[in-house]
């Protein structure tokens, strides 16, 4: 039943109650109204009537004893008038008592009274003839032998009547008290089962309605803690049950929007597999000391089959190879697609072993070629492995490895590579460094000092070397091997060389002008070398500035070579076309022997440092570098020893005919204004 209509039920059940109660109660007080009413017309009648009998009558007797003391005649005449209406009076009152008046009970008295009173009429007529024909003696003897006694029995009934009217009256009081005493209690009671039953409506109402919404408010908190599994209570036909169902339709939509929104959130529309956030949560999720491995993969050769095939092409690789992955790994394995042509696999296995054993049978799985729209494409892909907690215990540091790493397997073509195996990752302040770098680009914080090149044979300085230093606004003077490594790494020495060669071929050409006879020379990093555009870039700088060729000198490290061999020789074979001077740099780090620099198109071999370095004492150096001076002498080259810092290197250099130095033992490197005010201070002093 609906609440509503139990709330009408109800409110009409009590107002029936309240209705009975009052109606028992005023027909109690009808009952009460009408026997106090008859108590005072007819009760008091008959008492008054009683009374005025028995008055009338004692009045009769008083005027019948004066009579008897009256002797003249004339004084008796008022007295008869008197006793005649009295008696009058009494017989009236005695008529109108027997008129019904009188109850069944009291009829025998009354009966004696009518005959006493009859019988009285009659000697008081006796006496009163004797009062006027005999004399009043006469007549008081006859009185006193008969009409008295009489009289006395008369007056005596009369009493009696009047006393058993007086007692009835006093009866039907009592009555009437008793039946209010009666009708309170009922009147009592009755409200009392009335109060009692109203409360027990309307707790077991308020239960009805309080407990199922007791329900309703347990379903909502649990819909609103995310728990969508409590059990709807069913069943109720009422607005509360209406409700209960409201809210379990409510909880299923909201469910099924959530299940969606989680699916778009972590899952990956094209291959349906966990997404980068999933995948990232599932990282975060991981005990400190769980033994995990995370494998990032990326398809090689990716991008040119989406540009020759189409993307629908390489949507259905992805979504292919996803599900590739997906069927070749454990089950207690995750596989993801991060963004693009990446994967990651997070491997239950955490041991070196174990993981390239699942990597190898997974890679050659993968290499198996497939057909898209009748098109065979055979794809590879290289990997990089992050190991946890050993090489990462959280989430971000764990992904940045397995990427180092996979840049790695990238560059080896070796299929994987283990972050274990890469150098060492950036200090977190470095990491800081990394993010400001192109802000400091921006902000002018870049700038260059010149070391010079010293012509050991003619005493003159025959060059600088333009080295970058940053102004850090916090740290102050930033060296560059605190951060040209990472922006190597980061790609950002795209845009930190372009601004070094601008700034260095514009001094270089402003000296030029200023008749410095110098060359410049300016540090290319690994990258930079397979950079196309680097030949039109120093072209257009050179045609623009002015500068000649020839004073220009690009230093580079034996490592740009090795990354991609035959790009780096074309562009450096360009770069010596153009005219410029070209020099290998901290020769002797590296693995190339003089006998590959003799094929480059190279002019200038700085030997590294760390040979140079007491040069002079260390006979082992002093092998390494005179043998290295003789072989480049051969070869044609000119020879920078690098770091000399003692005038005892630098005397040694020049007696073993080193063609170059550069070191502190000379200058340390200085701001341009620097630079040339050492030179006109140099020339002076030779001057
Ligand atoms: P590098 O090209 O071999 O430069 C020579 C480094 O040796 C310079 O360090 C120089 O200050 C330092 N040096 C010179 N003489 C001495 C000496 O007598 N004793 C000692 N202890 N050190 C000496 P710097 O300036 O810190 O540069 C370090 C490296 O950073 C450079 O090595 C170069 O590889 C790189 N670098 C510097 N500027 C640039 C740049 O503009 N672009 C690129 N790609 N790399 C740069
Ligand atoms: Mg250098
Ligand atoms: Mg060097």
């Amino acid at each position: 039943m609906s609440i509503r209509a139990r709330l009408a039920l109800a409110f009409a059940l009590l107002l029936g109650l309240m209705f009975a109660v009052a109606a028992v109660t005023l027909a109690r007080l009808d009952g009460l109204t009408a026997k106090s009413r008859e108590l005072v017309d007819h009760q008091a009648r008959r008492v008054r009537l009683a009374q005025q009998v028995n008055q009338q009558a004692q009045a009769a007797a008083i005027g019948l004893l004066k009579l008897l003391q009256t002797p003249r005649r004339e004084d008796r005449v008022p007295l008869y008038a008197a006793m005649d209406a009295n008696l009058a009076a009494s017989d009236r009152a005695v008529r109108e008592l027997g008129d019904g008046l009188l109850a069944p009970g009291e009829r025998p008295a009354m009966a004696r009274v009518a005959e006493m009173r009859q019988r009285y009429g009659e000697l008081f007529q006796t006496t009163v003839e004797m009062i006027e024909i005999d004399g009043t003696a006469a007549a008081r003897t006859h009185f006193e032998a008969r009409t008295g006694k009489v009289l006395n029995t008369l007056l005596f009934e009369i009493e009696a009547l009047e006393a058993g009217i007086q007692a009835r009256m006093q009866n039907e009081l009592e009555a009437l008290s008793a039946a209010t005493g009666d009708a309170r209690r009922i009147v009592l009671l009755l409200a009392g089962i009335a109060l009692a039953l109203g409360s027990l409506l309307a707790w077991a109402i308020g239960r009805g309605i309080v407990t199922p919404l007791r329900e309703a408010v347990t379903l909502a908190g649990a819909i609103a803690g995310g728990d969508y599994r409590a059990a709807v209570p069913c069943c109720r036909k009422d607005e509360v049950g209406e409700l209960l169902r409201s809210l379990g339709t409510m909880r299923d939509s909201i469910a099924s929007r959530e299940a969606r929104i989680l699916r778009l959130a972590y899952e990956d529309t094209l291959t349906g597999l966990p997404n980068r956030t999933r995948l990232m949560e599932r990282l975060e999720a991981l005990p400190r000391t769980a033994s995990r491995a995370l494998a990032i993969l990326d398809i090689q050769r990716f991008a040119p089959i989406n540009h020759a095939l189409g993307h629908a092409v390489g949507d259905r690789l992805l979504s292919e190879l996803g599900a590739r992955l997906q069927r070749n790994v454990g089950a207690d394995d995750t596989v993801a697609r991060l963004w693009g042509d990446k994967f990651a696999v997070l491997f239950s296995a955490a041991d070196r072993s174990g993981v390239e054993a699942k990597l190898n049978e997974l890679l050659a799985r993968l290499r198996q070629p497939l057909s898209i729209d009748g098109q065979r494409l055979d794809v590879d892909a290289s990997v990089g492995v992050a190991l946890h907690p050993a090489d990462a215990a959280d989430a971000v540091s764990l992904m940045r490895r397995a990427s180092l790493a996979l840049d790695a397997a990238k560059g080896c073509q070796c299929g994987y590579a283990f972050a274990a195996d890469m150098a060492a990752e950036p200090a977190p302040e470095q990491l800081s460094l990394i993010g400001e770098m192109r802000e400091a680009l921006a902000g002018d914080q870049f700038l260059l000092h010149y070391q010079p090149k010293l012509d050991l044979a003619g005493d003159r300085v025959a060059g600088a070397e333009a080295l970058i230093r940053w102004h850090h606004p916090r740290l102050g003077m930033v060296p560059p091997g605190r951060f040209i490594p990472f922006a190597e790494r980061t790609g950002f020495i795209r845009e930190i060389t372009p601004w070094a060669l601008r700034r260095a071929v514009a001094d270089a050409a402003a000296w030029q002008d200023a008749g410095l006879d110098i060359v410049v020379a300016v540090n290319l990093s690994t990258r930079d070398l397979l950079n196309r555009d680097l030949v039109a870039e120093v072209s257009r700088l050179l045609a623009e500035s002015g500068l000649a060729p020839h004073r220009l000198c690009l230093e580079i490290t034996e490592s740009a070579l090795m990354d991609d061999p035959e790009l780096a020789l074309r562009h450096l074979h360009e770069l010596a076309a153009l005219g410029l001077k070209l020099s290998i740099d901290d020769y002797g780090t590296g693995q190339a022997s003089l006998a590959y620099v003799k094929t480059l198109s190279v002019h200038e071999l700085k030997i590294d440092r760390a040979f140079v370095a007491g040069v002079d004492s260390a006979p082992r150096n002093a092998a390494i570098v005179r043998s290295t001076l003789l072989l480049c002498r051969e070869l044609g080259l000119s020879v920078v020893a690098e770091g000399a810092e003692t005038p005892a290197e630098i005397d040694w250099l020049r007696a073993n005919r080193c063609d170059l130095v550069q070191g502190y033992g000379i200058a340390r490197p200085m701001p341009p204004d620097d630079f040339v005010a050492w030179m006109e201070d140099r020339q002076r002093v030779a001057a």
